[in-house]
């Protein structure tokens, strides 16, 4: 028998964890069989800890430790996986962004195809609707509101511009989960408008956003009774996280007095810069440059056509949390260096090329 491949096996134990997370908000954990998903991730890491001769996880339970457990320390050694040592999967029992990103490297993507067909639906609605706005009213509110009381998304769900998306925000939008309110409030955090939770404790509360751009500070506080409502992780992952830095790079490049446009021609790219031979911007907040190398690999996003350049832009957290970023993604992706049709760089060094261009414009 071969050795499964490091990299599938820790793809499988992500998805089983996002499948398990997403059983456990529905409260269908306990008339549910462990997710396959599970099962097979026990299996193959345990001949992996056989082959290196170190103890196996102790069943699911014992799976479920090894996942909050930083991949550093754990005594079977994935040097394949694409993964950092202070990388865990979950975190005070939740699915990291890091188990995100894995979760959308398999092949069949319950996840990634939810998220999908919401957006798709979204897309097709406003595309027929000829209603641009709507679409980019929608990608703003997620991003500038994760958390909203229920009140809030009620007069969300009736401006003219939102209505016709209804249904959709109504399923990207759940209630929070229970432990959110566990003691009748709901606590935000002013960093990214998100829900903050309990850790084990009960008493310290936490942003659940790995890129919040600041996890300590408290936001207002809501009456659960009210209602309060919660983008899914999903679409916080891979929406809000990179949304932040499409509205600040959009900003900087129009306090340039540069025309920028977000997510035009619904969502032919997230910015758009300069009105003649425009630039197209693809910004990408993944955690690991090898993982976001690989899934470019597979799918590398479409230049609009009458595009000048076209880029993949790193966002300035990501950049920050691991120096040389760039450098890995590109090897990991070559079709991604310099003198190709899309090039990956920093947010910083994609404003500069925007601010040179400018002046040598003007
Ligand atoms: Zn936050």
């Amino acid at each position: 028998m071969t050795t499964p491949s490091e990299r599938i096996v820790v793809a499988q134990l992500a998805s089983g964890i996002l499948d398990y997370a997403e059983a456990a908000t529905n409260g269908t954990v306990a008339r549910l069989p462990y997710p396959g998903n599970l099962q097979l991730a026990l299996d193959r890491l345990t001949m992996l800890a056989w082959r290196q001769e170190v103890d196996p996880p102790s069943g699911v339970v014992g799976l479920l430790q090894l996942a909050s457990t930083p991949f550093g320390d754990w005594d079977i050694q994935l040097p394949e996986a694409d993964v950092d040592p202070d990388e865990s999967l979950l975190a005070h029992g939740r699915p990291t962004a890091t188990c995100e990103e894995f979760g959308t490297l398999r092949g069949d993507v319950e996840g990634e195809m939810r998220e999908n067909a919401l957006l798709r639906s979204v897309m097709d609605k406003t595309r027929a609707a000829g209603a641009p706005d709507s679409y980019v009213a929608f990608r703003r509110l997620l991003i500038e509101r994760p958390a909203i009381t229920a009140l809030e998304l009620d007069m969300k769900l009736a401006d003219p511009a939102l209505a016709i998306v209804a249904d959709e925000l109504r399923q990207a939008y759940p209630e929070v989960p229970p432990e959110a309110k566990a003691d009748g409030i709901v606590r935000t955090c002013a960093g990214c408008h998100g829900v903050r939770l309990p850790l084990d404790d009960d008493r310290t509360w936490t942003c659940q956003d790995e890129s919040c751009p600041a996890p300590g500070t408290s936001g207002p506080d809501h009456p659960a009774a009210e209602g309060v409502h919660w983008l899914r992780r999903e679409l916080r992952t891979f929406i809000t996280g990179p949304g932040r830095a499409e509205l600040r790079i959009a900003e900087a490049v129009a306090s340039m007095g540069v025309p920028a446009l977000l997510w035009p021609d619904f969502d032919s790219c997230d910015v758009s810069v300069f009105a003649d031979r425009p630039w197209a911007a693809d910004v990408k907040a993944w955690r690991n440059p090898v993982r976001l190398g690989r899934s470019l690999r597979k799918k590398l996003f479409t230049v609009p056509p009458g595009t000048d350049r076209a880029f993949i832009v790193i966002a300035r957290e990501q950049v920050r949390a691991h120096p040389r970023y760039i450098a890995l993604l590109r090897r990991a992706c070559p079709d991604l260096k310099p003198g190709n049709r899309v090039v990956a760089i920093s947010e910083k060094q994609f404003l500069d090329y925007v601010r040179k261009r400018a002046e040598e414009q003007s």
